[in-house]
Formats: structure tokens, C-alpha cells, sequence
């Protein structure tokens, strides 16, 4: 029975591959501190495969919770804090979580020779892109810390993978959304923000004029991706995941369906993100199978998983901002 751990496992796309990695028959070993994740994502009695539950902050002494990678084939690193306003406002929260923390995981991996570890980064290493669609090879220009840790938690994989020979692959996900997206806490993450205005009927709170376009990408879509990149012969490579197209928030706006207000654009947000998946497309033959509209329709099937979700309005999304206007406004 293969062995994988996946940190951030009880997290939004963490489940999810958890739920793959369960159909394909592995014993799988979830990592978690339940700082944004909830026991509520995983299965209760998997149908395949086993499952065993930590909880486990990665930034913590991993001398703790080494011996849990003992006999482990595959590693999926997807523990992070997310999320920009407080990145801005605690640092060294984020840089502890994501660039300690990926570094604790690495050497976990590392004394225990597992087979490959593949790392969850982010498409905002790009900032504010220039090319689209955006290659690997785009320059690195993060706009705030938690794009920032995340590049360096990816820069760190790639070092382990040169030093030490640790196999291992990073996979530079673009706006990732699907059921189980988050719900709690600060504000982001467009898809959970709409939901949970729909259900209460509020309006959805545009910014700016909502032809900015984001490639969305199925989370179903990117836990394949995942797995398909641990069981590849490659290492020490990057590779993009995105659903081959980028569609406007108007549009999103339109599927969903629903009243409109507008907000102000916000500083460092860039007008368009939308992944070249050449790369991963040839090396590991990977490609999205959902489209956009089957993805929302997919959510608006789950939305009462929202129904809990805060509640933003103009005002309410005014304070939660104002660092990020305050910082990033140049
Ligand atoms: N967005 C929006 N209203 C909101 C939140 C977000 O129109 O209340 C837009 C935002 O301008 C962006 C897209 O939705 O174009 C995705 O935003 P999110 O914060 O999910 O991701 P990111 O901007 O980091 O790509």
C-alpha cells in the first residue's frame, strides 16, 4: 500500500487530494493544525484506501512529528497560510508557516527518502505579469508577503532537490477554486465572498469594473495535476496549473447570477492572470477537464456549504482593505 502525506490535508485543496489519493488505494497521512482547515473536509470512513489525521503545526519543532514521514512514498506540501491583507499586517507569521515551515517538511522528506515531494506554489510569484499567457520562465515579482514566502518555499524545494537530491517538483497553481473553498475568516478568495452574498442575497461586490480576468482553475483539475506530477520521472522543475483560459469577474458575475455593486479596484492586483500550460501539458500529459461554466455550476450545486461564510458588504470589505490599500498603494 503506497504511503503519502499530505500537510494541509484538512485545508480546501488539501481534501480534495486527499480524496484522490483514498480512491487510488494509498494510506494517507493528513497534517494539520486546523488554523484554517476542518475536520469536517475529510472523509469519515473512506470507501478505498486508510486514513490517519495530525494535528500538526509544520512550524513547530518538527522533531515532534519527523518520525510521522518514516516509510512515506510521496509528500504533498500544501500547508500555508494564504490570504494578502494579513500577510501585510504579520509577516513573520506567514514567513514562519510557509518558508520555515516548507523547510521543516523538507528535511522530514529528506531523512526519509521519500520517493518525491511535490509542492504547492503560488501563480502570484508573477505579480503583476507582463506575458500572457504566462510562462515559468515570467520574472519573479511578488507584491506582498504571502506571495513573497511562497516563492521562497518554492526557491527552497529547488534547493533541497540540488543540494541534497530530494525529487521533487513545484506546481504553481492559478486562482484554484471548487466545493469546499474557503469559508471562514479574512477576506479573499472571490468565489467563497460571492457565495455566501448570493445565499443571503446581497450584492455581488465587484471591483472595479469587472472585466479583470483570472484563470480559474478547477480544484478536481488540480489535485490530478498533483499526483500526476508526483508519479512522473521529472525533478527539480516548475511547472504552471491553470485551466488554459482566464474569464472576467462580469462573467463570473453572469453565471452566478445575481445583483451587482462595484468597489474599488485595490493596489498590486493585476488585470489578468492566465497560465501557459505548455509545460505541464508535455512533460507530464496533463490537462484540465472541467470547463469554467461546469466548475461554477458545480459550486452553486454545493453553495449551502457557504451558508455560514461572513457576509461582505462595501463597508465591511473598506475596513477589512485598509492595510492593503495603505502598503500597496504606490
Ligand atoms: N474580486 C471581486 N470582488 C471581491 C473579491 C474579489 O470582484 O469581493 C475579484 C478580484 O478583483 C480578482 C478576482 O475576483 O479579479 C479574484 O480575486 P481573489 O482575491 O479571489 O484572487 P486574486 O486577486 O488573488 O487572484
Amino acid at each position: 500500500m503506497l504511503r503519502s502525506i499530505v500537510t494541509g490535508g484538512a485545508g480546501f485543496i488539501g481534501s480534495h487530494l486527499v480524496e484522490l489519493l483514498l480512491a487510488e488505494g494509498h494510506h494517507v497521512i493528513v497534517l494539520d493544525n486546523l488554523a484554517n482547515g476542518r475536520l469536517g473536509n475529510l472523509p469519515a470512513r473512506p470507501e478505498r484506501g486508510t486514513l490517519e489525521f495530525h494535528r500538526v503545526d509544520i512550524s513547530a519543532d518538527p522533531s515532534q512529528w519527523e518520525a510521522l514521514f518514516q516509510g512515506v512514498d510521496y509528500v504533498f506540501h500544501l500547508a500555508a497560510l494564504a490570504d494578502i491583507v494579513p500577510s501585510i499586517q504579520n509577516p513573520l507569521t506567514y514567513y514562519r508557516a510557509n518558508v520555515d515551515g516548507t523547510v521543516h517538511v523538507l528535511e522530514a522528506a529528506r531523512k526519509h527518502q521519500v520517493r518525491k515531494l511535490v509542492y504547492a506554489a503560488s501563480s502570484s510569484c508573477y505579480g503583476l505579469a507582463k506575458q500572457f499567457p504566462t510562462p515559468e520562465t515570467a520574472p519573479i515579482t511578488p507584491e506582498y508577503p504571502y506571495a513573497l514566502t511562497k516563492w521562497l518555499g518554492e526557491q527552497s524545494v529547488l534547493h533541497w532537490e540540488r543540494v541534497y537530491g530530494l525529487p521533487a517538483l513545484s506546481l504553481r497553481l492559478f486562482n484554484v477554486y471548487g466545493p469546499r473553498a474557503r469559508t471562514s475568516g479574512t477576506y479573499g478568495a472571490v468565489f467563497g465572498v460571492f457565495l455566501a452574498q448570493k445565499i443571503h442575497g446581497k450584492p455581488f461586490t465587484v471591483v472595479g469594473d469587472g472585466t479583470q480576468r483570472r484563470d480559474f482553475t478547477f480544484v478536481k483539475d488540480v489535485v490530478n495535476a498533483f499526483w500526476m506530477a508526483a508519479q512522473s520521472p521529472f525533478s527539480g522543475e516548475v511547472m504552471n496549473v491553470g485551466s488554459g483560459d482566464s474569464y472576467s469577474i462580469n462573467r463570473l458575475v453572469e453565471l452566478l447570477g445575481g445583483e451587482v455593486t462595484y468597489i474599488p479596484k485595490r493596489p498590486g492586483e493585476p488585470d489578468c492572470t492566465f497560465a501557459d500550460t505548455a509545460k505541464i501539458r508535455e512533460r507530464l500529459g496533463w490537462k484540465p477537464k472541467y470547463s469554467f461554466e461546469e466548475g461554477v455550476q458545480v459550486m452553486l450545486e454545493h453553495i449551502r456549504y457557504w451558508a455560514d461564510a461572513p457576509i461582505w458588504t462595501p463597508q465591511r470589505i473598506e475596513e477589512a482593505t485598509k492595510d492593503w490599500f495603505r502598503y500597496l498603494s504606490k
